[in-house]
């Protein structure tokens, strides 16, 4: 496990140089990791899969739910275009970037699995804390996998937290994401278990 850990930890390291390239590289490794998790999911499932658009966004723009700032907004999904945003106007040298485009990255998936399949939520309230647990899922999930740190995961963990009410933006919802201590056990049934113990092919 540990010497496999290492291998991937190498891998990875291999794809994040050189620096300029890091950014872009780090999003395609979560962008297709996350894809192929869901695709798994579905498969298991016995339900059929369509991946998303995903789009970066490095500065204001319209899209088919209205304006996003990346300035304001790490992420949205827009069901309009069944696609998920994600800024990336912190720059490509911000280390911190790294974990907020797994963090911003797998919650918004998450709204875009809603839209794939019934997963039982009515109120925005039910589908933004269902968002938090599939994302605890896939982090967990990417964790068993050596693509993160166990800390990194807490770090995610401590973000989707910090963000309480405020942080990720749906252009057609107003925000409730619940609360601080409501989005981290959203997070952790997710991560501590998996999707269907978030309410997935349930
Ligand atoms: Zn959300």
């Amino acid at each position: 496990m540990r010497i496999r850990f290492l291998i991937v930890v190498i891998a990875v390291l291999a794809l994040l140089t050189p620096p300029p390239a890091a950014a872009q590289s780090t999003i395609e490794l979560v962008v297709g990791d996350i894809d192929a998790f869901w695709a798994q999911q579905f498969a298991n499932a016995g339900l059929s899969y369509a991946s998303p658009g995903v789009r970066s966004i490095d500065g204001p723009m319209s899209t088919s739910c209205g304006p996003i700032d990346p300035y304001v907004s790490p992420g949205a999904y827009c069901a309009a275009d069944l696609t998920v945003y994600f800024s990336t106007a912190w720059g490509p040298n911000d280390p911190s970037a790294e974990i907020l485009w797994w963090t911003v990255l797998s919650h918004e998936w998450g709204h875009h699995i809603q839209w794939q399949a019934d997963t039982g939520v009515t109120t925005v309230l039910e589908a933004e804390q269902q968002a938090d647990c599939f994302a605890g899922a896939y982090m967990g999930h990417a964790a068993d996998a050596g693509l993160v740190s166990p800390a990194a995961v807490t770090q995610a963990m401590q973000l989707t937290q910090a963000a309480g009410d405020v942080w990720f933006f749906l252009p057609h919802d107003a925000p409730a994401h619940g609360t601080k201590s409501e989005r981290a056990l959203a997070f952790m049934t997710g991560m501590n278990g998996d999707v269907t113990d978030c309410g997935f092919g349930g």
